[in-house]
Parts: structure tokens; C-alpha cells; sequence
């Protein structure tokens, strides 16, 4: 299947695919074996600069690449593939956040601390046979990436009247569906059985989609983004970037008045964090991702901008909805 899949796009030409060594040894054979030619593999060790430079030296003269495994392969090869102007095919095997089908790649060594644009994968395969087999920790972090569209929203809302900025019902309301797809049917998702891992893998697929649509991260990406983004910088090893973001959304919910306690119950159906502690964050971290999160990005009119939080507020925001 993968072999259709790329033929064509490639044009007779190499195939590169960047992939994590785990991921390597586990789909090499696979993959050889569904190509025609012999592929050029980048071992992708980090999500960062100079992974994307490896990338595009390894990829002279070839037809498209390929970004298997988790988040890093992914950002990493279609970043790449961004700036060679080439097919880029994402081949996830985990379902922790939506950069599997969205336009945009996250990348540490940047000059910013959140995504940049890059393009659209050409083609996904998602195998739910290997993405089910994934850590279950994956895909409760590809729940919070959800969930956290239903503030992103809002905070989209908010900035159209405020500022004037371009709002897109249709893109947000694709974004919701994703994120609904979560709090209406938690204890369902929770149980990750195929059907459950399906449907998670589609909801992410879709919110990729919807930025996509909105041409901004809009859709998938407000006020819990930029407080996972601070978070990220102040401790840049503790929490998934779905846990981080689920965690922001019902402090974010809060503040936009809309039901905080559904999103929680969801997260905690499906097994994600709730609680700071449980991803080895302290509470004057978060707390200080609360007051700095907008600073990260000011262009970006969201909830946080509008109600500035002192130190008070949001330690008081934070404590009663039990982050901390
Ligand atoms: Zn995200």
C-alpha cells in the first residue's frame, strides 16, 4: 500500500524517509519491501534544526519524503520537504497530537517557542494496527490535543470581535467536532479498542485539516497552546505536548465561563493528566506560564490577553480547578 501510495509522487525518483531508530528497526522491512527502490532512511534523533538540515542533504534528487514514526519524524521531514518544495507523506505510528496531517512543524531551535508553517501532508497512512499498539499515554496526550481545540475556538471567536482578525465557521467548527469527539465519548475512547484508536486517529487527521482550511493554526491552537509553549520553555522535558495542552484547556475554559469540569472528567476518562504533578511540573510553574503564556506570541489575541492574570489570579485560577 505505502508503494501506491508513493509512486506516483515520486516520479521514478528516491524516496527519503526520515524515521526515530525505535521506529526504524520496528517498519524497515516493511517499508523496503512496499517500495519498489531501496530507500534513503535519515535516523531523525531530535526535532530541531539541524535534523531538518540532515534531511534535506540526504534528500537531493529525490522525489518525496516520507515522515515515519511519532511527532519528531513527522515535524522533522516536512519541514524538510517544505523547503525542497517536495511531496511530503506522513506515516504516523502514535496519535499523540495533530502535527500528523496540520501544515505546521514544531521544532526546538527556532526563534520562536511554537509552530511554523510548513505544508500539508499529500498523504497520511495510519496503520490503527500500530498506532493501538502504541504507549496508551500517546494516545490520552492525542485526546488533550483534542480537547484543547474547544478553547482554541473561543479564544478565535474572541480575537474576530476584538480585532477584526478573519474568522472561519467552517474551520472551527470541524475543530470542535474533533474536540467534541472526546468530551461527549470519553469512556468509550478510554477503553482504546480499535474502534476508539480509529476514531482518535480521525479527529486529529481532521483538526490538521481545519488549520489547513484556516490557512492559521487558529483552529487547533489559542490561550492552552501558548500555555503549553511556556510551560515548554521552563521545562522543557516534563509533560507531552497534548498532556501540556489538555491541562491548559480547562484552566482556559474556566476563564472563557464555558463547562472546565467536562473537559477534566474527559481527560481523566481517557487517562490523561489533570493534576501539574502528575507530569512532574511545580505550582509556580504553571503559575507563571499563566501570567507569561501571551507574551510568547502577542500577535495572538486570546483570553489570556484580554484578562491579564497577576500572580493572585491565577494561582486562584490554577488551584480551583485543581491543575495545582
Ligand atoms: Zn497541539
Amino acid at each position: 500500500m505505502l508503494g501506491d501510495f508513493l509512486e506516483d509522487s515520486a516520479g521514478g525518483k528516491k524516496v527519503v524517509v526520515a524515521s526515530g531508530a525505535n521506529v526504524t528497526s520496528k517498519v524497515r522491512g516493511a517499508v523496503e519491501s512496499a517500495l519498489p527502490k531501496k530507500p534513503v532512511w535519515v535516523e531523525v534523533a531530535a526535532a530541531d534544526i539541524e535534523n531538518v538540515d540532515r534531511v534535506i542533504a540526504a534528500a537531493s534528487g529525490s522525489g518525496c519524503i516520507v515522515g515515519v514514526g511519532g511527532g519528531k519524524s513527522v515535524d522533522v521531514g516536512k519541514l524538510a520537504a517544505f523547503k525542497l518544495r517536495l511531496p511530503f507523506f506522513s506515516v504516523p505510528t502514535s496519535a499523540s497530537h495533530d502535527g500528523i496531517s496540520s501544515p505546521f512543524a514544531s521544532l526546538k531551535g527556532l526563534d520562536r517557542p511554537y509552530s511554523v508553517m510548513a505544508k500539508p501532508p499529500v498523504g497520511i497512512l495510519a496503520d490503527i494496527e500500530i498506532i493501538a499498539s502504541a504507549p496508551r499515554r500517546l494516545l490520552a496526550s492525542g485526546c488533550g490535543d483534542l480537547v484543547s481545540k474547544l478553547t482554541a475556538v473561543k479564544d478565535w471567536e474572541l480575537a474576530h470581535r476584538v480585532t477584526g482578525e478573519y474568522y472561519g465557521s467552517y474551520s472551527a467548527s470541524l475543530a470542535l467536532m474533533s474536540a467534541n469527539a472526546v468530551l461527549d465519548r470519553s469512556r468509550a475512547l478510554g477503553t482504546f479498542g480499535r474502534g476508539s484508536v480509529r476514531e482518535i486517529v480521525e479527529a486529529l487527521i481532521s483538526t490538521g485539516v481545519a488549520a489547513g482550511i484556516a490557512g492559521s493554526s487558529r483552529p487547533c491552537s489559542g490561550s492552552e497552546h501558548l500555555f503549553s509553549h511556556y510551560l515548554d520553555l521552563l521545562s522543557p522535558e516534563a509533560g507531552l505536548h497534548g498532556e501540556k495542552c489538555g491541562m491548559g484547556t480547562i484552566m482556559m475554559a474556566k476563564l472563557h465561563g464555558i463547562d472546565w469540569r467536562k473537559v477534566r472528567t474527559a481527560l481523566k476518562n481517557v487517562g490523561a493528566p489533570v493534576e501539574a504533578s502528575q507530569i512532574g511540573v511545580g505550582d509556580s510553574m504553571v503559575i507563571e506560564s499563566l501570567m507569561k503564556a501571551s507574551s510568547i506570541r502577542p500577535d495572538r489575541y486570546t483570553i489570556l490577553s484580554r484578562r491579564k492574570l497577576t500572580r493572585k489570579s491565577a494561582a486562584l485560577l490554577a488551584k480551583s480547578t485543581g491543575v495545582i
